[in-house]
């Protein structure tokens, strides 16, 4: 029983063998997968994977390095999708300063939208955060964002932001990083975190897990998440694979 929080399978790249790719995650265990839209293509295809397959669930949001290109159109448009019993989260939105596409103040403000909506439709966040660490965790208090909560997607920060984060009632995801032999900081948070406060994710196709890391990333590798907190944590696979996919059917209004 995998729960895997946040991948993309609504991208290109599994475009030619998406059904082996979905074979692959069952036979590794992995029970449910979130699939994440964050502009029109990617939304449109993850809502199309919804109907195809049962164990398949949508966030639908709106990228912050795409932030520009948002219209009120859209807006209403996600919040229309939202209604569906499958999409589960608004998102992945947040805030990006690595790329400079879409100026602060506008990557801001849609954020601020979305996070609004997610407070009308009562629906989790999915928070995409790129040295953006200060200004999200000003504005999800600013917003109140605690009423609904949600999770902070693929976690780089320290224990310490993470434990800030738990407090506005979020839950820390942790990916393919905290696999690789120099990640301190995501290893801290898999040891200090508590387990009902962890969820795991592969952000497939992207940050792929040791020993696969630099090459393609698919949801069955989300095993090798679990396997790592679990020996972080010093506790077994199987009670991290529990307790990460109840966590997530928790949040997601799914029990
Ligand atoms: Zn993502």
């Amino acid at each position: 029983m995998l729960f895997d929080t946040h991948a993309h399978l609504n991208a290109e790249q599994f475009n030619e063998d998406l059904n082996e790719v979905m074979q692959r995650a069952l036979e590794a265990g992995v029970s449910q997968i979130v699939v994440v839209g964050f502009d029109r293509p990617t939304i449109t295809r993850a809502m199309e994977l919804v109907e195809e397959h049962e164990f398949i669930y949508a966030a639908v949001g709106w990228h912050p390095v795409d932030a520009i290109d948002m219209t009120e159109e859209d807006l209403i448009w996600i919040e229309e999708l939202a209604a569906h019993p499958k999409v589960v989260a608004i998102g992945e939105t947040g805030l990006d300063y690595h790329w400079d596409k879409s100026p602060k103040d506008v990557q801001k403000e849609v954020f601020r939208k979305q996070i609004r909506l997610a407070k009308k439709v009562k629906l989790p966040i999915v928070i995409h955060n790129r040295e953006a660490t200060a200004d999200i965790i000003d504005i999800l208090k600013e917003e109140h964002a605690e009423e609904v909560g949600g999770i902070m997607h693929c976690f780089s920060g320290s224990a310490e932001t993470a434990k800030e984060c738990i407090n506005m009632n979020f839950y820390i995801s942790l990916g393919g990083p905290v696999t690789f032999k120099n990640a301190r900081k995501p290893k801290e948070v898999a040891e200090e975190i508590p387990l009902d406060r962890l969820l795991i994710e592969t952000d497939c196709p992207y940050l792929a897990p040791h020993p696969y890391r630099g090459k393609r990333n698919e949801p069955s590798y989300v095993k090798l998440v679990a396997e790592q907190i679990a020996e972080l944590k010093g506790i077994s696979y199987e009670e991290v694979a529990e307790a990460t996919a109840r966590n997530a059917r928790k949040l997601f209004g799914m029990v």
